[in-house]
């Protein structure tokens, strides 16, 4: 598989330290508000990601963080906390928000059937190996303390800027931010906050060697994905505002404690934007995924709209690009169930079969071209050329990836069902009976019967 690597600036052969084996980490949702659909942009990408990866006969171990500890509103480390802001808004406690807002978040996730990812670990969760890697930053003279908490120093990490492409001295000589109080340099950041001044009621609070206080919020990504991944994982994934500053500051914290290359790909997804602009709340134009549905779409409708265009490129939100997006799914979804009613062996051709199979590899293997991939699902459900259990195979397999339950049209007959039957009727086709047969004891066990027809079969309710 090729992908883009923000680190290098070019498209790479992905070759996973283990054989066969691939580490994702994606940056998750920071829980004190609904997410908006740009965010749910990054986890469709890291999703269609992660199953293209399967789909290829990688293992895919992925770790989703959930940032439940506030962080402070600006990039320099210093405002209000947004989980005790909204902790104010609607007086709660701040675990109350994070923990409601969380559950808000997985149930975005499987409204628009993403996988859950095999660890979803919370930043409050892991403060003592965020408190370790802290202690460690120390030992290897990257951490100095001040008045109001540890900062890294960036002066002495000499690859700091190599994902951004920028090179510190260039970035201050443009540089407008002041050097405040005692920070050493303008783009030092905090791993740990103390309890005073602006911060001295900050809710969210631990013990540390250094006296109590909150970590600094790039620390957690770096120490979750080493506790679950490993010093050194393939892919790290987020979007491209996280560039600059956050997974710079990863890189610098992790490599500053291992001495080792922390990510070798960097894959990054370009921003939702609306009419063309940024989304934001002062705007109104801040959709959530209830906002989508509330105006009679589904969540799928939206993760096809995703899928239509390359997540290294902007997309531009519009009810009207939503609308087509429907209209294209919902189309997509009766001439499947079409070939569900039918079931007409015509064609055969198992050579197109297998054709339809390479391009989409081809298509998912090229930096995850989804827009292509969909172009080739769509040739394949005209093509005469198949019968249909041969297309409604090919389905089956390319929604493996695309995740838009495809298989799930026909009424009264479970989706379940429908794929068992499927997969039966290619075991029959390829001659291979022992396996035909089990499968229809299968869905036998399951109370559905499946009747051989001269052009294909039937499935009933026993
Ligand atoms: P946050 O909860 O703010 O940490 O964001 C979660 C993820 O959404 C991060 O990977 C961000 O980079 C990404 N993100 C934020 N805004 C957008 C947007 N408008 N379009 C696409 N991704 C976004
Ligand atoms: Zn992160």
């Amino acid at each position: 598989m090729q992908v883009y690597n923000t680190l290098t600036r070019q498209k790479e052969t992905l070759k996973p330290i283990q054989a066969k084996k691939v580490k994702i980490y994606s940056c998750g949702p920071t829980v004190y508000d609904f997410p908006h659909i740009g965010n749910l942009r990054a986890f469709i990408f890291a999703d269609t990601l992660s199953r293209a990866l399967s789909f290829l006969d990688f293992e895919v171990a992925h770790v989703m963080n959930i940032t439940d500890v506030g962080h402070l509103v600006s990039d320099e480390d210093e405002g209000e906390d947004k989980m005790e802001k909204a902790a104010k808004r609607e007086k709660k406690d701040p675990y109350e928000i994070a923990r409601y807002y969380e559950d808000v978040f997985k149930e975005n996730l499987k409204e628009l059937n993403i996988k859950t990812p095999n660890w979803m670990p919370r930043a409050t969760e892991h403060i003592e190996e965020q408190i370790k890697m802290i202690e460690q930053l120390f030992e290897n003279g990257y951490a100095y303390i001040t008045d109001d908490g540890i900062y890294y120093d960036v002066s002495r990490f000499e690859d700091y800027g190599k994902l951004s492409g920028q090179k510190l001295e260039d970035k201050e000589a443009g540089s407008r931010i002041e050097i405040k109080d005692q920070k050493r340099n303008p783009e030092d950041f905090a791993l740990w906050k103390f309890l005073v001044g602006e911060n001295k009621n900050h809710i969210m609070h631990w013990k540390s060697p250094w006296g109590e206080g909150f970590p600094g919020w790039h620390i957690e990504c770096s120490a979750m994905g080493m506790k679950y991944l490993g010093e050194t994982f393939d892919i790290h994934t987020g979007g491209i505002d996280h560039i600059p500053v956050h997974h710079e500051n990863e890189i610098a914290q992790s490599e500053g404690v291992t001495g080792k290359k922390f990510v070798n790909y960097w894959m990054h997804n370009n921003f939702l934007q609306v009419d063309g602009g940024k989304m934001s709340k002062s705007l109104g134009n801040f959709y959530t995924l209830q906002n989508i549905l509330d105006k009679g779409f589904s969540a799928l409708d939206y993760r096809y709209f995703c899928l239509n265009a390359h997540y290294r490129s902007k997309l531009n939100f519009t009810w009207e690009g939503l609308q087509s997006a429907h209209n294209g799914y919902k189309n997509l979804k009766e001439k499947i169930q079409e070939l569900h009613n039918k079931n007409v062996q015509q064609g055969k051709s198992l050579k197109q079969e297998n054709k339809y199979l390479l391009q989409f590899e081809k298509s998912i293997s090229d930096d995850l071209n989804t827009s292509q991939a969909l172009a080739i699902l769509w040739e394949s459900i005209k093509d005469q050329n198949l019968s249909n259990s041969q297309q409604l195979s090919l389905i089956q397999e390319f929604d493996q990836v695309l995740g838009l339950e495809l298989m799930q049209e026909k009424e009264d007959i479970p989706a379940e069902i429908q794929k068992l039957a499927v997969k039966r009727e290619k075991m029959r086709r390829e001659k291979k009976w022992e396996e035909s047969d089990k499968l229809r004891s299968l869905i036998s066990e399951k109370g559905y019967e499946i009747k051989d027809i001269a052009e294909g079969f039937e499935i009933k309710k026993k």
